[in-house]
């Protein structure tokens, strides 16, 4: 590991960069993930590196569907498991979701790896023979009958958009975490939280450890995705204007 000073402006985005790169070192994350947290970063970068308004507002949503779900999984990637493991126990702690991983470079390795990493961190993973029941030709096909093949609700941070349509197809809500509210997974999904991962899944846990379950059914009860995309962008345009203007 890097030692990256406290004092750097972008001492969070760097910590997190050198956590990827150390679990790419060890075999859970595929190198590409890297390059979709290179990603991810642009986009935050446009959003001030910090959790809008209406990014606040959508984590309550989705903690709200969360509880209101009868099948909720979420579903784990090497990104997610390498930035927020600890982070994903405490969800699942508050929200009573099931837990499954999910990869699109799959190999059973890593399968094992993930596993591993979420269980030291507290997380009840779901394991058994994976099923191709998600109709598409990758290996993000592949999922428990018990888990995601029941699921009235999937949580995906850090989709790819494949999926989340076909998971949509199959009549399923998804609730995305995706800094890119351009992504066909942010606007495929029932709900997008355009926020970073590790900000955005603490504060969907901490919603879903004070929402009463009447107040969370009727949150759930109508879930507008549209203006949360809107809203993200509006920041974004924002954010730019403001640092066009510093340039005059
Ligand atoms: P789509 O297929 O939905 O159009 P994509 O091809 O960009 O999306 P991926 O390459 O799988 O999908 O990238 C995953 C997404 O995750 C990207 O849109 C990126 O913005 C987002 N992302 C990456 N890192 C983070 C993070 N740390 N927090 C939140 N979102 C992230």
């Amino acid at each position: 590991m890097t030692t990256i000073p406290k004092d750097h402006p972008r001492y969070a985005a760097l910590l997190l960069r050198d956590r990827l790169a150390a679990a790419m070192r060890e075999g859970v994350l595929a190198p590409e993930g890297l390059i979709a947290q290179g990603r991810g970063e642009a986009f935050d970068y446009l959003l001030g590196e910090k959790t809008t308004e209406s990014a606040a507002r959508a984590e309550r949503v989705a903690a709200a569907m969360l509880l209101s779900a009868r099948r909720p999984v979420i579903s784990v990637n090497g990104n997610t498991a390498a930035l927020c493991a600890h982070q994903i126990a405490a969800l699942q702690e508050a929200s009573g979701a099931a837990v499954e991983v999910n990869l699109f470079h799959r190999t059973e390795e890593r399968m094992e790896k993930i596993t591993a990493l979420l269980r030291a961190n507290g997380v009840d993973v779901l394991t058994g023979e994976s099923e191709r029941l998600i109709p598409l030709a990758h290996d993000r096909a592949l999922c428990l009958r018990d888990g995601i093949g029941v699921a009235d609700l999937v949580l995906v941070p850090l989709e790819d958009g494949d999926r989340c349509e076909a998971l949509r197809a199959m009549g399923k809500d998804v609730i995305a975490i995706d800094l890119n509210p351009l992504s066909r997974t942010a606007r495929t999904a029932t709900l997008a939280v355009v926020d970073e991962v590790t900000r955005a899944v603490p504060a969907i846990t901490g919603h879903c450890r004070v929402l009463s379950a009447g107040e969370a059914r009727q949150i759930a009860s109508s879930v507008d995705n549209t203006p949360f995309l809107k809203e993200a962008l509006a920041a974004m345009m924002r954010h730019l204007e403001v640092i066009n203007d510093a340039l005059e």
